[in-house]
């Protein structure tokens, strides 16, 4: 059975001290909640103190992206190692890193592969734009995004791989995806792609997260769902109380 993971990405919010209070108030309620695994992951440059803070706690702790080369003159970067000092997962792949940073299908793949290198845990972001959704194109972007994202994996490597289904029209806007329909991609869209690329049994392994406007109100919707293995949360996971309500909800008896 796959367990179900509930990842907290931050963005661009909180300073060090904003970041301590956050972790402060969440800390002993998440700790208290077994069977799921949960991650936070805070702006790079709170990693170091969060880490210490999480220190003895089953919380991991994942950096929000990270370059694919190793070291360099790539002024502005982080490295994997750097990544690798104090966090367990990556997020790849996020749409707002497509929409406004240039992330492509291959630089998704170029981190994937190093990620695994590193033995980090990806969380790899896919989904489709609103203009997509309106025009029926969600199944052909999602797989194209999961055979490009994902090629060249070894299937040995492919249970450690996480993907997240995030519609970018869910993202933020208040208007999540109905738990129907994210199951559906998942389990019609997605899986199959991954059965392609690592065979039954390796996609089988593979959790999917949902991510789009998950509240403490909806999340349980989403985690009725077979095929839904948790979510990656964004405004939500700023407030301590949605976010270990949701992440409560994820549990599977
Ligand atoms: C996200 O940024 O990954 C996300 C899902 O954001 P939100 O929960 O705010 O829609």
């Amino acid at each position: 059975m796959r367990k179900p993971l509930v990842a907290g990405n931050w963005k661009m919010n909180k300073t060090v001290a904003e970041a301590r209070d956050l972790v402060n108030m969440m800390k002993s309620p998440l700790g208290e909640l077994t069977g799921v695994e949960k991650v936070l992951c805070p702006p790079y440059i709170a990693l170091m103190t969060v880490a210490s803070m999480l220190e003895g706690t089953d919380i991991g702790l994942g950096a929000q992206d990270m370059h694919w080369e190793e070291k360099g003159a790539f002024t502005g970067e982080v490295a994997p190692n750097m990544v690798k000092e104090f966090c367990k997962y990556v997020i790849i792949g996020h749409s707002e890193r497509r929409a406004y940073f240039g992330e492509t299908d291959e630089t998704v793949n170029r981190k994937l592969s190093t990620a695994i290198k590193f033995g980090l845990t990806p969380i790899v972001c896919v989904g489709e734009t609103l203009d997509q959704y309106e025009s029926g194109l969600t199944e052909e972007v999602v797989r194209r995004q999961i055979k490009a994202g994902l090629a060249g994996i070894d299937s040995a490597n492919a249970a450690k791989i996480v993907v997240a289904y995030e519609p970018v029209w869910a993202i933020g806007t208040g208007k999540a995806s109905s738990g129907e329909n994210a199951n559906t991609v998942h389990q019609k869209v997605i899986r199959p792609a991954l059965s392609e690329l690592f065979g039954v049994d390796g996609a089988e392994a593979i959790r999917i997260l949902y991510g789009g406007s998950v509240t403490a109100s909806n999340a349980s919707e989403f985690f009725s769902y077979a095929d839904i293995d948790g979510a990656l949360v964004g405004g939500a996971s700023l407030k301590p109380d949605e976010f270990v309500a949701i992440t409560k909800a994820a549990f599977r008896p």
